[in-house]
């Protein structure tokens, strides 16, 4: 298996179009975020979503929650780069004006729309005008009549009830355009639930954790939850539920799925060693600023930061370019052979130099402009060096292996 490719079979189910990005039925698990302006204030609202796009965001949901909210979305929608939906709580009007304002998804949340007939005119209407709706049960907001049935207690059982009601509801009109969501702020909770409605329904669903709080434990949380329900080949679209600007939504969604090789890479791929006795340089720093002078740049690359010349190479050897230090220099390697060598502090202008080269050009015109044989012998003196001065034992691990062996005699 190549790196960027996925093992996991996917759980097969319909597939449904929220705008022109298909959901479910093998097409690529796409990743969704919020925005956290006033829908009213439809500048400010399209400024997040042209930035929660370039992050990667496919889908942007936004709240409608008032009268001017429905008219912000049928202001931003005709301008927005992706698919919006329109996330509806407690009044089903609000529902009925987001799908006059052109919205591609409803999002209802059946613990706070409860009356049928109310959810059923939603449905009839949204059929009308093939927009699918998401029902979104949330484990915090659960229909009060459920959360007595199970015993005061939000259970998985109760999360899935609670969205197979809602599924009755629309096909006793005739509806199936769904997708399904079952989030709790409990990972172990929302995993279950989700396996759970896997086994019974075979709509597309959209994965979180609610409430995941902060990064980076909320960074933490989202990703146990999601990546291991995506590793068992559950999940169709995803969003992190984070307390922090939502471009870092989007672009933890991109990476999670870019790691687990559902989505191909989009921006670089950074990887850094962690450093250890050897390291030739504050490789924390270094691997900051690489990062910062990438910044959105989208060169789906794999590039390396390593801290010794003396292992990096080799360390790092499937990078498609990775620096690494020794004697106030810095060696590039393209997947693990010496190309270049530049003065430490040009350590990360030359990385980026030729990480554009390598996207522009391909690996093989990289090969043909380096001077091989003169960055190997660097390589290879600097190495020497640092080997004669640290010795090959340089993170002292023997002495360490010592005291093993005495302490078992
Ligand atoms: S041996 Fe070199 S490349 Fe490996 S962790 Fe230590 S400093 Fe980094």
């Amino acid at each position: 298996m190549q790196i960027g490719e996925s093992s996991f079979p996917r759980r097969t189910t319909r597939q449904i179009m929220v705008g022109d990005v298909a959901v479910g039925g093998g097409a690529p698990v796409s990743v969704q975020s919020m925005t956290i302006t006033k829908t009213a204030d439809v500048d400010a609202t399209l400024q997040q979503i042209y930035a929660l796009a370039a992050a990667g965001c496919d889908i942007v949901r936004c709240t409608c929650n008032e009268p001017e909210a429905a008219e912000g979305l049928a202001r931003i929608i005709p301008r927005s780069p992706v698919p919006i939906v329109a996330d509806i709580h407690h009044q089903y009007r609000r529902a009925l004006e987001a799908l006059e304002a052109g919205v591609h998804c409803l999002r209802l949340n059946p613990g706070n729309i409860r009356k049928p007939e109310h959810i059923k005119a939603v449905a009839m209407e949204a059929k009308d005008r093939g927009v699918p709706i998401r029902i979104g049960v949330n484990g915090g907001s659960l229909d009060p009549a459920l959360y007595e049935k199970y015993g005061g207690k939000v259970t998985a059982e109760a999360m899935v009830e609670s969205a197979k009601i809602e599924i009755g509801y629309f096909e006793e009109v005739g509806f199936e355009d769904i997708k399904i969501s079952v989030k709790a702020s409990s990972v172990p909770l929302m995993i279950e639930a989700y396996r759970m409605l896997a086994d019974e329904v075979d709509f597309p669903l959209h994965l979180g954790v609610t409430e995941a709080g902060p990064p980076p434990g909320g960074l933490i949380k989202a990703t146990a939850g999601i990546a291991t329900l995506l590793a068992e080949g559950i999940g169709d679209t995803i969003r992190y539920s984070l307390t922090a600007d939502p471009v870092q939504e989007a672009k933890a969604g991109r990476q999670l799925l870019e790691s687990l090789g559902l989505r191909e890479r989009k921006n670089v791929d950074l990887i850094a060693c962690p450093s250890c006795g050897r390291a030739e340089i504050d490789v924390i720093a270094v691997a900051e600023q690489a990062m910062a002078a990438f910044g959105e740049r989208e060169i789906p690359l794999q590039v390396a930061v390593m801290g010794c010349v003396v292992n990096g190479p080799g360390e790092a050897r499937d990078a498609d370019i990775g620096i690494a230090a020794g004697n106030k220099r810095g060696h590039l390697f393209v997947r693990g052979t010496n190309v270049a060598v530049v003065p430490e502090d040009e350590m990360v202008g030359a990385l980026v130099e030729w990480a554009e080269f390598i996207h522009e050009h391909g690996i093989d015109k990289a090969m043909e402009k380096a001077d091989l044989k003169a960055a190997k012998e660097a390589a290879e003196a600097d190495r020497a060096a640092l080997l004669e001065e640290q010795g090959e034992d340089a993170n002292a691990s023997e002495q360490v292996v010592e005291l093993i062996r005495k302490g078992r005699s």
